[in-house]
């Protein structure tokens, strides 16, 4: 069987396409969206990161303002630049790039960022609202996600989801999310025993290890959607999934490249986060 390929790029393109529509007419009587990034250091994939997001608020007409700080910032530089963004009426949504250098305490300093503002949605108050099933703003990749299994119709009520990788970024959130829509979901993780048996049960396959092309057609039931989150550099410099996809491409169901897969339906998600979060502050 040749897997449907689940086209991140056309995907995310889309989205910036909808939200423009939006924002512009919301500009007819409202001021500009603007996202404001923080990078603490000078982090390489950090920077391209950065400006991907950057370009996709300028497609949707979203205003970004990045800010920098050094790498041997202390706590307290860190957490005054956050408590200027949260004051600023100019700032709807606030993204501090991770991983922060080392002496920084992220999950400390995320806690900071005004859960109004966090569109990244690892503040406590919208994980928790997540595990409550309550609006709030919802980390970017697991929507993405869920966006991508949407967009091909594929059935998640009373379907067996397994999820690879617990992170709070990933494995956790969309796991909770694909319990919401009616799945049943296995979590796996480095100390699951017998991993390829689980893995073959799924209907629905999320990996999310960062572990370059660990998963080949052995471990997938023929047809099943499997959507490859991770992002690895090779010793080449080319990047790879945790999927090996040439291996699952005439074996899926459906599948997600990498690149080009769930990372700029990341992006879009930022944006779509940056304006639900606008649409909410200036609503009160
Ligand atoms: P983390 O390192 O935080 O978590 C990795 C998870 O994978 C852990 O739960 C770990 O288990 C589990 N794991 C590791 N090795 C194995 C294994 N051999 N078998 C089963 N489980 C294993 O990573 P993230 O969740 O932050 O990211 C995962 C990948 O996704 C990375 O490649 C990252 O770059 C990518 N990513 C991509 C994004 C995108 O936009 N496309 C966004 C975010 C991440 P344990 O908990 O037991 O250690």
């Amino acid at each position: 069987m040749t897997a449907q390929l689940i086209d991140g790029l056309a995907l995310a393109s889309q989205k910036l396409q909808s939200l423009k529509q939006k924002i512009e007419t919301l500009r007819l009587t409202h001021p500009q969206p603007g996202l404001a990034t923080l990078l603490v250091g000078d982090d390489p994939a950090s920077r391209i990161y950065i400006r991907n997001k950057a370009r996709a608020c300028a497609e949707a007409g979203v205003c970004s303002i990045h800010h920098t700080l050094p790498a041997n910032s202390t706590f307290e530089e860190v957490v005054e630049k956050i408590e200027s963004l949260n004051q600023d009426p100019l700032v709807h949504g606030l993204l501090m790039q991770l991983p922060l250098p080392p002496h920084l305490d992220a999950k400390k300093l995320t806690q900071r960022i005004d859960r109004r503002k966090d569109v990244d949605g690892f503040n406590w108050q919208n994980l928790g609202a997540l595990v409550e099933g309550a609006s709030g703003l919802r980390p970017c990749t697991p929507t993405a996600i869920m966006a991508m299994l949407e967009s091909q119709k594929i059935p998640i009520k009373g379907a067996h989801a397994v999820v690879l990788g617990r992170s709070t970024i990933v494995g956790k959130p969309v796991a909770l999310m694909l319990v919401e829509r009616g799945a049943t979901v296995t979590i796996c993780h480095s100390q699951t025993r017998a991993l390829e048996a689980m893995t073959r049960q799924a209907d629905i396959l999320v990996v999310a290890i960062g572990k370059p092309r660990l998963v080949g057609a052995h471990m997938v039931k023929a047809g099943a959607a499997v959507i490859d989150v991770g992002i690895n550099r090779l010793a080449d410099g080319k990047i790879c999934g945790d999927v090996d996809f040439e291996a699952l491409k005439e074996h899926a169901g459906w599948l997600t490249p990498v690149p080009g897969g769930v990372g700029p339906m990341t992006v879009a998600m930022l944006v779509e986060n940056t304006l639900q979060a606008y649409c909410a502050l200036i609503e009160k």
